[in-house]
């Protein structure tokens, strides 16, 4: 029901009052009120409060005569403002003239004469309300329809604009969204990333319905397309991959992901889809799991590979008794000189034709794999008998024996090989490969260059060498070791120049172990290190207690060996420093022992520490000069003060012309480079003339003494022993000879 407020006005309050009485009645069942205003003011006040509040005013009814407005000026005024409320004038017949100015001037909507009539009164206000109220009416339905008209105009706009959107987006997308009706698959729409994915204009798939269904589908690949489609179809959304085949051949992956699409009524309408390129994910997916079982430098399996490969021909050996399988483990003689003469990238070439070479000797079914850096193994798969792994062997020996060609180099090449042959007593393939290791082991120590056949003496053996490890172990905690000393011996005076010291394990069952038995498990196990340095530090404790005790020990020299680990693998010169300081001891009276393979195969790794402790005045000496590399170029490069000549050219020199003249020439070689010659090894009276008449300056052995215990060495201090030596036989030199090796080592010096 429409509500408000109607308006009247008058300048006597009783002409109101009746005004409203009246109107009460007329409207009791309407929702109007009655206000009143006896002023111009007052009504145009009401009215202002009143729309401020949004109360609408549908009609006023003012009187014509009053004393400061006449009625009709009033409402021209009023309907300046409001011209939608209806105004009703009050006025005697004689004012005609004023309503038809009120008519033209402020629309007036009819006048009532005074004194009014309650019946007319009754039905102008009533009509006026109607006529209001139905305007009001009229206005609301066209306010609505004008609404409903811009709404829809906004909705198509907003339509239009997601279409477009859509369509942007659908066509800037890397991914192939098709739709296709789902009963025979015919293509609906195919965004354009189809032409870039398939390598083909999506018209001629909008063409050929089989084309995109099947024809461009790797042949592999399309029965599983297929059966893709049955699938979803009756689940309602599934993925696949496969691959599909680009018009120039190239092969590309594709994943596949689609939605059966519903009407309200659950109705199946058509297939929406979309289509990823998933090539690169795909080739590095391969490529990881090649590489987890493959070797990067050579692309030969892996040991993850190969044990795969060991274990399968473990089960088959295991329920066929029939099937006989053997594991080869090779590793390379020198790899390690190749590795640091020539560098890595050149090692590299050679490991790469190495794995080359093995391959070409085996067939299709067996395996080469590359465990690491020189190793490789073989699974030769189904041999007959053992003869068939050792023709193997043969044949891998002969083919590395033929020069390797790497650039402008020929590099020569060997390895020692181990065998092991399935047995019923092995149960993983570890096992198998542990015992092919033994066997290389034993060739590598046989003379490298053969093959080795593993047998349950190596296996013994091997649990030896365990048991020794072990034990050494516990030595090193519960400090069963001691240290011999034996003397070295100034050839010219014959005074003691100084001691060798030399380890000895206090073994409770075994009793006194030699070096010989121990260190190179030893060095085997890293427990060298350890071993050696307590070595070092007891020998130099010793050395400056003695020098507290006796006058005779201030100028000796004690001589320390040193494994490869220590110089590689720790601060060497760090722990020197350490124990120098400790003992307060002269880095001159100190004495490094070093092979020669130590100094060869690590020259850039030590050349550092070397020349920091040469620095620090300790001397460097060669042990068993002689037997190792017949190559001396190396030694000009290292601070070397000191070249002890092996023991068996000592033994072999007597009556033996080449072995005499060997001494010779590294006596000579020495004095050329400014270093010492310590002879080791002398037994004999005839040894010790020989060495003394070619200038040694030092020697050691059994001559003099042999290795003793400190308190013994202590003993030979106080008695100040020297050694005193008639030399009555003379060696006569050929002095031409002589002249010809001063020349060879200039030559050689020189270059
Ligand atoms: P090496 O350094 O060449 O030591 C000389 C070896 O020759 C010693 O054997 C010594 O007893 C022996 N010998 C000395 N004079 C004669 C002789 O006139 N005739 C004969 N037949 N032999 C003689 P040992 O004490 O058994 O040591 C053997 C090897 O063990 C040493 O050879 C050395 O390479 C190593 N070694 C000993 N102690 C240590 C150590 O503390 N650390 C390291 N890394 N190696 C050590
Ligand atoms: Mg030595
Ligand atoms: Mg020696």
């Amino acid at each position: 029901m429409h509500k408000g407020a109607i308006i009247c006005v008058d300048d006597e309050r009783s002409v109101l009052l009746s005004l409203r009485d009246q109107l009460n009645r007329i409207l009791a069942d309407s929702n109007y009120s009655i206000e009143l205003a006896e002023s111009a003011e007052e009504a145009l006040e009401l009215l202002a409060e009143l729309n401020g509040e949004a109360i609408d005013v549908p009609l006023i009814i003012c009187d014509h005569l009053m004393p400061d407005i006449e009625g009709v000026d009033l409402l021209k005024h009023i309907h300046q403002i409001y011209p939608d409320t209806l105004k009703i004038l009050l006025t005697g017949l004689a004012d005609l003239d004023d309503v038809v100015r009120a008519v033209n001037e402020a629309n007036l909507y009819r006048y009532i004469p005074k004194p009014w009539d309650q019946a007319d009164l009754k039905l102008t206000v009533r009509e006026a309300l109607r006529s209001y109220e139905r305007d009001c009416l009229l206005e609301e339905q066209n306010r609505n329809l004008q609404r409903e008209i811009s709404e829809r105009r906004q909705a198509e706009i907003l339509l239009r604009e997601s279409e477009a959107r859509l369509e942007s987006i659908l066509n800037s997308l890397e991914d192939v969204i098709w739709s296709a009706t789902a009963d025979s698959l015919e293509l609906l729409y195919l965004n354009p990333a189809a032409a870039r994915v398939y390598g083909r204009p999506t018209s001629e798939f909008l063409a050929s319905t089989s084309l995109w269904q099947n024809d461009v589908v790797h042949p592999e690949d399309r029965g599983r397309r297929r059966n893709f489609f049955k699938a979803l179809l009756a689940e309602g959304h599934k993925g696949v991959e496969y691959r599909i085949l680009h018009p120039n051949g190239e092969v590309r992956w594709l994943s596949d992901r689609a939605r059966v699409i519903h009407d309200d009524y659950g109705n199946v309408i058509r297939i929406d889809g979309i289509i990823y390129d998933i090539t690169d994910r795909r080739r590095a997916e391969e490529k990881l799991a090649f590489d987890a079982l493959h070797d990067d430098l050579t692309g030969l399996p892996n040991r993850n590979f190969f044990m795969q490969r060991v274990e399968q021909s473990l089960q088959l050996s295991q329920t066929d008794s029939d099937y006989e399988f053997a594991v080869l483990f090779i590793d390379l003689d020198r790899f390690k000189l190749v590795n640091d003469s020539l560098g890595h990238a050149c090692g590299d070439q050679f490991l790469i034709s190495i794995a080359k070479k093995l391959s070409n000797c085996l067939r299709a079914s067996d395996t080469v794999a590359r465990l690491g850096g020189d190793e490789f193994t073989i699974l030769l798969d189904g041999i007959f008998s053992i003869a068939d792994a050792t023709r193997i062997g043969d044949r891998i020996l002969t083919a590395l024996e033929k020069p390797l060609q790497l650039g402008d180099r020929s590099l020569f090449s060997s390895a020692s090989i181990g065998i092991a042959v399935s047995a019923p007593h092995y149960n993983q393939a570890n096992e198998v490969l542990r015992d092919a290791d033994i066997a290389m082991y034993r060739a590598k120590s046989g003379g490298k260059g053969r093959y080795a056949i593993f047998d349950q003496d190596m296996h013994a053996e091997t649990l030896a060498l365990l048991q020794t490890e072990n034990d050494l172990r516990s030595a090193l905690e519960q400090k069963l070791f001691t240290l011999y000393y034996q003397p070295i011996v100034n050839l010219k005076t014959g005074a003691l120049a100084g001691f060798e010291s030399l380890v000895r394990w206090q073994h409770p069952q075994r009793g006194l172990v030699m070096p010989n038995d121990f260190i190179s498990i030893a060095e085997d196990t890293g427990l060298i290190v350890e071993l050696g340095e307590w070595v070092l530090r007891e020998s130099c404790h010793q050395l400056s207690y003695w020098q507290q005790q006796h006058e005779t020990a201030k100028d000796l020299i004690i001589s320390v060996n040193l494994a490869g680990h220590q110089l590689k693998e720790t601060n060497l010169a760090d722990l020197i420093d350490e124990i120098l300081d400790e003992t307060g001891l002269d880095g001159r009276n100190l004495k490094l022992e070093l092979t020669e393979s130590i100094l060869v195969e690590n020259i850039d790794a030590i050349i550092g520490t070397l020349t920091y402790l040469r620095g620090r005045n300790i001397q460097l000496s060669i042990d068993d000069f002689g037997t190792g590399y017949s190559s001396l170029s190396y030694l000009h490069r290292f601070p070397v003060s000191t070249l002890k000549i092996d023991r068996a050219f000592i033994d072999m020199m007597m009556g033996d012309t080449e072995n005499f003249e060997i001494v010779r020439t590294i006596r000579t070689l020495a004095h050329s480079l400014g270093m010492q010659v310590v002879a080791e090894g002398i037994e004999t009276d005839e040894q010790l003339s020989m060495l003394v008449s070619l200038g040694c300056e030092l020697g050691q052995g059994f001559y003099f003494s042999q290795p003793v215990t400190a308190y013994e060495a202590a003993s030979m201090l106080t008695r100040t022993m020297d050694w005193q030596h008639n030399h009555t036989e003379t060696i006569v030199v050929d002095q031409k000879e002589i002249m010809r090796q001063r020349n060879l080592l200039k030559d050689f010096t020189a270059s």
